[in-house]
């Protein structure tokens, strides 16, 4: 597609947090009509580059160019009234009230009209983006709650839309949907700015993609010249091994058995488990997809042992009844937590590397004795651990704080798998971390499954799941499904467990 007439550029876009360069000369254009990717790397300066053009950031350096003139986005609200709209990550709804008040409540007076339920249903059979404009945001999906903000949009004619990783929440059926709506609103002329991390989707959607590293812009091309494997060597700057997980199956004794596992909600913001099973043995990977919000980090809590009062005999590991023991009893018996939260949870960030190694080994008689640390062999597995996992450290045990994710994520994975364990439980394992070190804790996954580990994966992230898993379950709404054999599951059957048909 030839687009001629552009819409929107920015020329030497830079924004300086402190003395960290988020953009760095960015030069990107927009045609009418285009729907155009912007890629890179978690941290490459995406956000904040979509935030300038809609008015929430000012850049340091640089100008907008919009329709052929230089403007000053003064924010938000102006960049709505010259034509820019946007669709955020995280949804802005109040969840008391219904799609119309909700929608009423967003849009400037002048967009204020007495037939605003009409305009919100024609434009929703318009485009077919179906929603009831008298229920109430708390009874909606993930995906229709993304359709009240889109339609919020269409309402004030944008010709623009940004949408920041719209799809990283949606189940894939909701991903086609979007798409057609996405292709519809191009032909009738308005220009999308879409950021992403799934290339695959690139290809389908996009017709051109700025890539963006550490800041800088690397190029922009036509999609259809790129595979997914060039686009991720251009975010990460070399070449990466895209190559298919091989997974050599084993079988032995090591076994984790749920019994009707149920648990009430704790508060309302919390989710009731009801009448959990699952069977794993030693050398398979079950991996758990859901959308966040299912009962992901209350299972989580049940298998970690930081939520007790669970019935007896619901829990067994190789024998043992764990269904009451304690996080570090857990780990007496072999099994090792990944959990989602690195900070905070996983580690704490002002302590250095050695003393959060010791944090989930103190139990062990080597860490510490008679209640004395062992510093030195802290140290030395610490240092072991940032050698063999290749986490990049700016010195010798620095503190957690000063790692970036990915690298924190790295030398969390290698801690509790250097420990061998029989049982591994890992909630988001490479959640916002990059493409290199993605393949990298996969990798150490695979290779403890094929040493014997049980292992269960709980992720958002769909590809995930089926690279790694052997078994696949999904979560919903508190309720676990039967296991699925990989080889016998296909993306369409999982999305639509996900979405909760059954
Ligand atoms: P992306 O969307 O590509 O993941 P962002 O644009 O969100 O990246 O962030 C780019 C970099 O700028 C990150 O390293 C981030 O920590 C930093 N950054 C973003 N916003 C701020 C801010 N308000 N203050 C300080 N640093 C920020
Ligand atoms: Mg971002």
């Amino acid at each position: 597609m030839a687009h001629t007439e552009v819409l929107l550029s920015g020329e030497n876009i830079t924004k300086i947090f402190g003395d960290f360069k988020a953009n760095d000369n960015v030069n990107f254009s927009i045609s009418k009509g285009e729907i155009h990717a912007l890629l890179g790397e978690n941290g490459a300066g995406k956000s904040t580059f979509v935030k300038i053009i809609y008015g929430l950031l000012k850049p340091d350096s640089g100008n907008v160019i919009w329709k052929n003139e230089i403007i000053e986005i003064n924010g938000p609200k102006h960049a709505r009234e010259l034509g820019i709209g946007m669709v955020f990550q995280h949804f802005s709804l109040f969840e008391a009230l219904t799609v119309l008040e909700n929608i009423s409540l967003a849009l400037p007076e002048k967009n204020q009209s007495d037939d605003l339920e009409n305009r919100i249903e024609t434009i929703s059979d318009e485009y077919g983006l179906q929603i009831d404009p008298k229920s109430r945001v708390l009874n909606l999906s993930v995906g229709e709650q993304q359709r009240v903000e889109i339609i919020r949009c269409l309402l004030q004619n944008p010709e623009l839309l940004i949408m920041d990783e719209p799809t990283s929440v949606l189940t894939p059926q909701e991903i086609s949907k979007l798409f057609e709506v996405l292709e519809k609103l191009s032909k009738s002329g308005c220009s999308i700015l879409f950021i992403t991390h799934k290339l695959e989707e690139v290809r389908s959607l996009t017709s051109r993609a700025t890539i963006l590293r550490r800041g800088k812009n690397v190029s922009t091309v036509e999609t259809k010249d790129h595979t997914a494997k060039s686009f991720s060597q251009m975010m990460v700057g070399h070449e990466i091994n895209t190559n298919k997980y091989e997974k050599i199956k084993i079988d032995n004794e090591n076994l984790l058995n749920i019994n009707n596992l149920s648990r009430p909600a704790q508060n309302q913001f919390s989710v009731e488990l009801k009448d959990i099973n699952l069977s794993v043995r030693g050398g398979e990977i079950l991996g758990i997809a859901g959308i966040a919000g299912n009962g992901q980090s209350e299972l989580m809590e049940a298998l970690t042992g930081e939520y007790l009062s669970i019935e007896a005999n619901k829990i067994l590991f190789n024998g043992f009844d764990i269904s009451n023991f304690k996080p570090n009893e857990r780990r007496k018996l072999g099994i090792s937590f990944i959990p989602e939260e690195r900070i905070g949870h996983a580690t704490v960030s002002s302590f250095n590397l050695s003393e959060n190694f010791y944090l989930t080994d103190y139990i062990n008689d080597n860490s510490s004795n008679y209640g004395i640390i062992n510093n030195s062999f802290n140290y030395e597995n610490a240092s072991n651990i940032v050698n063999e996992y290749d986490v990049r450290v700016p010195h010798n045990n620095p503190l957690a704080s000063s790692l970036s994710g990915g690298n924190l994520q790295k030398f969390i994975v290698g801690r509790e798998i250097s420990r061998k364990p029989k049982l591994l439980v890992a909630s988001q394992p490479t959640w916002g971390v990059d493409v290199g070190a993605a393949l990298e804790i996969r990798s150490q996954i695979i290779k403890i499954a094929e040493q014997g580990a049980i292992v269960i994966i709980i992720s958002q992230d769909l590809d995930e799941i089926f690279l790694l898993s052997d078994l696949i379950s999904v979560i919903y709404d508190g309720n676990l499904s039967k296991q699925f054999n990989k080889e016998k599951v296909n993306l369409e059957k999982i999305g639509l467990l996900m979405g909760g048909s059954s």
